[in-house]
């Protein structure tokens, strides 16, 4: 992780195919873009990758959340059930959607556990989010066949796990609908960007209509803006270049998964002088996109012990549940209910509280963040740095 460790000439020379095209814009435009259809071929391309049968492209991670809840119908009243470690644009788009985020609490994957999503499913409960955090699986098996006892569809945040799979089947492809971002830290990147995928087809119509402003995606010999208007959209269409990057990106994905796996394997190694150090569960180390290691220590004092030396080592690592953008907690302004709007929605309506989030309300997830730090782990990782992370967990390994 990321992407942009690696840009070279073939990202250059697919932006260029574009502009010589002098057609920026996905749709229309079909006599003077000499047959380049950069988005449409990135989905094509990102569909056949993962095994889906259809891809939609967007404009972004958050954007292809919002386009498979708006798919699925999800809308104001409706409750949909995340997981309370996460970015916090899993649950923006719930919101945005009107309806109301539940949390639950994470295991030891570190995603989603599957018995407080069942006390959590209500019948107002209108689709299920478990996230694939850190390149790792979910329990996406176990989460998906509550959901089917429960008729309840599943979207997998898989944001952070493209090129990850859980036994040889590629993670977002589980679900009804599965969804991925291309941001500036993301595994493959377009700069800004996502992608929605599914295997069924009346899904994907509904998310390519709805990105599109709710232009009907019927033949249509009227030409644009003959269409009819099936229901309400808005504009989320990714733009050429970014197709054209994003084919580039994905033509490199299994070789970034693979440093990726190489360079994960050196940091478990040298993590494992901790004393009494335990590692995040991985599901199928084999599907891992090893875009990051997390391990857990004992308790939370020697966790901040050990992460104070990697710190005054340059090293330190990651620790989530110290982080505003992740971490349930931490998220003040949906704890406090801040809002840009007076009336208070999403959180008030008519003047009436519709939720109210307690901070205490994940103590299992808060037991397992406050012991767990995180290596980001690179693509490039040159030997001197090495040499720095391995010291540096030596001499924490005293403390
Ligand atoms: C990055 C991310 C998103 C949103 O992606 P953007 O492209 O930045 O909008 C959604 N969910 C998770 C888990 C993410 O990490």
């Amino acid at each position: 992780m990321p992407g942009f460790e690696i840009f070279g000439a073939e990202e250059k020379e697919q932006v260029l195919e574009v502009l010589e095209s002098g057609v920026l814009f996905r749709y229309e435009f079909a006599a003077q873009r000499k047959g380049i259809w950069k988005v449409r071929e990135f989905e094509q391309a990102f569909a056949a990758y993962t095994g889906a049968a259809h891809a939609q492209a967007v404009t972004s991670g958050t954007a292809a959340l919002k386009v498979a809840l708006a798919a699925l119908g999800v809308g104001a009243g409706d409750e949909v059930i995340t997981q309370g470690f996460t970015f916090v644009a899993t649950w923006e788009a719930i919101l945005d959607c009107g309806a109301i985020p539940v949390f639950t609490e994470v295991d030891l994957t570190l995603n989603m556990d599957p018995a407080d999503l069942e006390k959590k499913i209500s019948p107002r409960t209108k689709a299920i989010v478990p996230v694939h955090m850190m390149g790792a699986q979910a329990r996406i098996e176990q989460i998906k066949a509550i959901a089917d006892r429960h008729h309840i569809p599943v979207i997998e945040d898989t944001a952070q796990a493209a090129g990850g799979r859980l036994h040889g089947r590629h993670l977002g492809s589980f679900g009804a609908i599965g969804t991925f971002s291309f941001d500036a830290v993301k595994t493959m990147t377009t700069g800004e960007g996502g992608m929605c995928i599914t295997s069924d087809e009346k899904l994907w119509q509904r998310m390519s209509e709805y990105q599109d402003h709710g232009h009907d995606h019927v033949p249509n010999p009227g030409g644009r803006g003959g269409e009819g208007r099936p229901f309400i959209g808005f504009n989320y269409r990714m733009m050429e270049i970014q197709g054209a990057i994003g084919l580039a990106q994905l033509a490199k994905l299994d070789g970034i998964v693979a440093a990726q796996k190489k360079n994960k394997a050196f940091f478990q190694e040298a993590v494992s002088v901790l004393p009494g150090v335990q590692f995040r569960e991985i599901l199928d180390e084999a599907g891992d996109s090893a875009t990051f290691l997390t391990f857990l220590l004992p308790d939370a004092a020697r966790t901040t012990a050990v992460n104070q030396v990697l710190r005054e080592a340059g090293v330190g690592a990651v620790r989530w549940s110290e982080n505003g953008w992740h971490y349930y907690p931490k998220w003040e302004h949906l704890l406090e209910g801040k809002t840009y709007c007076e009336g208070g929605w999403p959180f008030s309506a008519g003047g009436k509280r519709r939720v109210v989030y307690d901070p205490q309300a994940l103590p299992a997830s808060a037991a397992i963040m406050e012991r767990a730090l995180t290596y980001q782990v690179p693509i490039l990782l040159p030997e001197a740095q090495k040499m720095n992370i391995a010291s540096a967990l030596n001499q924490a390994a005293r403390v």
